[in-house]
């Protein structure tokens, strides 16, 4: 399987898959892995968040 993570790809991606992630605020982060509010909503959010609770999550508002 091709690496998504890392390398080239990222560069293909929109701001080359940085940006600020809504869980914990992070400026100019990876946003490379998703999380789904309870409600649905499809997040972007980066590594260290990738893990977060559920309860973390959908205390984001977009
Ligand atoms: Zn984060």
């Amino acid at each position: 399987m091709a690496k998504t993570k890392r390398g080239r790809v990222l560069w293909s991606l929109p701001s080359r898959g940085r940006g600020t992630c809504p869980v914990c605020g992070s400026t100019r982060i990876k946003l490379l892995y998703s999380q789904t509010k309870t409600d649905g909503t499809m997040l972007k959010v980066c590594k260290k968040c990738s893990k977060a609770v559920q309860s973390r999550v959908d205390q984001v508002t977009v």
